[in-house]
């Protein structure tokens, strides 16, 4: 049986990551921080795909303070899993932007609660400041942090095309800063991008595997409604993967991938209100199990194609 997972999976599952790392049920509790992002400030409307909530759908609501925001999932879970573990997910925008004062005082009272062991702060590669690494370096010697930089795919044309705001080179030298500070790095792909072949999105993740991430989440690219790219989706139409699509690049990304990288995410969880296209991805453990299947068909596992 493949070393990583407790449930059967081919693949390092983040539940096999939490239970051998805590020995008990960890969540993570997407948090919406109330920060912006210097993408969509610069270009008034950030990458393509970004929705209104700035890619965190499922964080919490802004307007509520940070505690409430935590204990609301909190209490819900601490019902059925009493004594669980929690991480803090500061998901919504770019998390790293404010000034490091902010960043302290979010950050630490998240830390401040009962069981929380870790904080993972999603963010870009452009929107770390020297203070910031400096605090974060310090930040991961007394809890289990992560930094989850957005990069979706590794070809500048891509990046250009999306408007992502910085290229690979910025990328890669946020990695190398984090990773210079032993600070664990995950890292977020889009699969499906437009003008993007099977190689190329093979090839993203044939990049990340040489770069010794420690976690990957990959996303299947959905349209939601009132982001531009709706409105180029609806002039040019471009080919939105099928499911049958999807799974077979997933299942070919994951054997290029160390087994030691955790698979934090490996499809999307769109919200289904705003979604325009591709409406399997709303069959969430439909596709899991899909990839679940295809992989047991193929008789491969993660880190099958790694040849040193
Ligand atoms: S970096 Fe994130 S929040 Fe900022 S524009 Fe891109 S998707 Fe939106």
């Amino acid at each position: 049986m493949f070393k990583y997972t407790l449930d059967n999976k081919r693949y390092h599952t983040l539940n096999y990551y939490y239970k051998k790392k805590y020995g008990r049920k960890t969540f993570k509790v997407s948090l919406n921080g109330g920060f912006s992002c210097p993408n969509k400030e610069k270009t008034g409307h950030g990458c393509i795909f970004c929705s209104r909530l700035g890619s965190g759908d499922f964080a919490g609501d802004s307007n509520k303070d940070l505690l409430i925001q935590f204990n609301e999932v909190k209490n819900i879970m601490e019902k059925k899993w009493p004594n669980s573990y929690y991480i803090g997910y500061f998901q919504a925008n770019t998390n790293t932007y404010a000034p490091l004062n902010v960043l302290k005082e979010k950050y630490e009272t998240i830390l401040n609660i009962p069981n929380v062991i870790g904080l993972n702060i999603g963010t870009r590669s452009d929107a770390i400041t020297n203070d910031c690494y400096d605090y974060l370096e310090e930040l991961n010697k007394r809890t289990d942090l992560i930094i989850e930089l957005g990069l979706q795919s590794i070809h500048d044309k891509t990046l250009k095309f999306i408007n992502r705001g910085h290229d690979l080179n910025n990328f890669e030298k946020a990695v190398k800063e984090l990773q210079k500070r032993n600070i664990k790095v995950v890292v977020h792909i889009i699969n499906g991008l437009p003008n993007e072949t099977k190689e190329d999105m093979v090839e993203t993740v044939k990049y990340l595997n040489n770069l010794n991430i420690d976690g990957i989440k990959i996303h299947m690219l959905h349209i939601l409604k009132d982001t531009n790219l709706e409105e180029y989706y609806k002039k040019h139409q471009f080919h939105i993967l099928t499911k049958e699509e999807y799974i077979d690049i997933v299942c070919e990304q994951l054997e290029y991938l160390k087994p030691e990288i955790v698979i934090h995410r490996i499809t999307g969880d769109p919200n289904k209100e705003d979604l325009i296209e591709p409406s399997w991805l709303l069959k969430k453990f439909c596709v899991l199990n899909d990839i679940d299947k295809e992989m047991k068909k193929r008789n491969i596992y993660q880190g099958d194609k790694i040849t040193n």
